[in-house]
């Protein structure tokens, strides 16, 4: 079977969240049994020299209300199969989505010209192609293109991972990509409150659609989960299946991971952490290894539980730990950590964002937190958890589907990842699970057997991957 694999990031290429993990690892995975194309855009941020990205032969002007657009696609030397678009209104800018200025205006443009480029490849490369994936706003109207403008025959998989984005802008898009208004601008289509929705139309028209966990996908048929789409999801919910993302094992290896202080396997993690987060506190100026040491990891929005986490500083500066903070993101965020950056001598703040600092963080600490309000899925607590580091975790989506509190389980071997959970999202409930950490930690047995226990739990892509491959084959 051939898949082409659509998304608008992929690691290492461009990555702005765990989409651009997942738009690596999945194929990847896939690739053991089946052709995978990736098709993304050439962002000008991308370098070229860097992955062998080279000319294809491929250039074509596709013309759409008047305008002649050019694409040039692009691949990877030494890998044909991860194909790219070059187009300058989707590509020349700083950014994939956004600036320090907010979203790009003609983000709905863009991303319908991206929509078409991929269809269009696919066709005029000659790709014999059984299932195109889609993943997201930003390529959802692919489904709605190969239905009613090209009539494919193809299988269209939607993949949801996170329905806070859905793509919404103004109805005149609809002109500037020449999308028929008589069969997309309806309740069935691409309509949403007089503007157009670009994951709605991917949801009508996909013919299967996936998210990320058992539980998201039952959460995201709420109206306290649904973002306004809970009554779309629940009309389509016959297409709807929950499949757990993984992470990739050669992606995320503490044993070869060239961004560590030293690398480490189960069997020696107890000394390999242990240089990881000496060298680690030495790096950001705190110190003492003898104290547990939590970290934050991700984007500054307020769905990764950031009011917590900004809360729970003031108590922490005088609990017997050393935490670190790294992130960017929104504004609002950004100016409220930025003014605690260098008030608390057991705190370090780091804004930005840093792939090489954020291994080194996964290594050396024991704790991750991850008080979300809602996640998808999350990568960071498997990531945290292959690197030895115990997660805390919101009950919530994909976290309460990896992670069981090590209070409510009998024998570790039974179980999937451990760490620490809380069910309601209030700081009481959150300071309840820290302490809970600070007291594990102090039986330092219990604690090293857990972390042995999470750095061996299997959270590959292999169990998801031929789910995804039996979806892609069903009829
Ligand atoms: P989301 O996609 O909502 O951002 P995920 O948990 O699915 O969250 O994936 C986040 C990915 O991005 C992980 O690989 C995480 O390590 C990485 N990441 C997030 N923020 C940063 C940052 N500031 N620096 C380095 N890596 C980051």
């Amino acid at each position: 079977m051939s898949i082409l694999f659509a998304s608008s990031e992929i690691f290492p290429y461009a990555k702005s969240g765990g989409l651009a993990d997942v738009s690596q690892a999945l194929p990847e995975a896939l690739r053991n049994s089946e052709r995978v194309y990736t098709i993304m855009p050439l962002y000008d941020l991308i370098d070229r020299e860097k992955y062998n990205l080279v000319y294809s032969g491929l250039t074509f002007d596709y013309w759409l209300a008047g305008i002649q657009h050019q694409f040039d696609i692009f691949h990877r030397e030494d890998m044909p199969d991860d194909l790219f678009v070059y187009n300058p209104i989707l590509c020349n800018r700083q950014g994939l989505y956004n600036d320090q200025h907010g979203d790009f205006g003609d983000n709905g443009l863009r991303f319908g010209l991206f929509s078409y480029a991929v269809l269009e490849v696919m066709i005029r490369m000659e790709l014999d192609i059984q299932t195109i994936h889609v993943n997201d706003w930003q390529s959802a109207l692919v489904p709605l293109l190969a239905k009613t403008r090209y009539h494919l025959p193809q299988k269209i998989v939607l993949t949801i991972h996170n329905l806070a984005y859905q793509g919404i802008f103004a109805k005149s898009v609809m002109n500037e990509l020449e999308i028929d208004w008589e069969k997309c601008f309806k309740f069935e289509g691409l309509e949403y409150y007089d503007k157009v929705n670009y994951l709605k139309a991917g949801i009508f028209f996909a013919d299967q659609i996936t998210t990320v966990s058992h539980s998201y996908a039952n959460e995201i048929q709420t109206p306290i989960f649904g973002y306004g789409l809970n009554e779309t999801l629940q009309v389509n919910s016959h297409k709807l299946t929950g499949i757990l993302n993984g992470i990739s094992y050669e992606v995320f290896d503490p044993k070869s991971d060239q961004d560590l202080y030293k690398n480490f396997t189960a069997r020696t993690f107890k000394n390999g952490k242990l240089s990881n987060k000496s060298a680690l506190l030495a790096e950001v100026g705190l110190s003492d290894e003898g104290k547990p040491l939590f970290v934050f990891i991700g984007r500054f929005t307020k769905q990764k539980g950031l009011d917590l986490i900004l809360e729970s500083l003031s108590l922490f500066k005088d609990f017997e730990a050393n935490v670190v903070i790294l992130g960017s993101g929104e504004d609002y965020y950004t100016h409220r950590f930025a003014a605690l950056a260098n008030r608390y001598d057991n705190i370090r703040i780091i804004i930005g964002y840093d792939e090489a600092l954020s291994r080194k963080l996964y290594a050396g600490a024991d704790f991750l937190l991850m008080p979300s309000i809602f996640e998808p899925c999350g990568l960071n607590q498997m990531i945290a958890m292959r690197y030895g580091t115990l997660p805390i975790v919101a009950k919530t989506g994909g976290l309460r589907d990896t992670v069981t509190d090590f209070t409510d389980i009998g024998e570790l071997e039974n179980h999937g990842g451990v760490g620490i959970t809380f069910e309601e999202h209030n700081m009481f409930w959150f300071m309840h699970a820290i302490s809970k950490a600070l007291s594990l930690y102090g039986n330092r047995e219990k604690f090293n057997e857990i972390v042995k226990h999470d750095m061996q739990v299997d959270n590959s892509w292999k169990h998801s991957a031929a789910l995804y491959r039996e979806l892609y084959q069903q009829h």
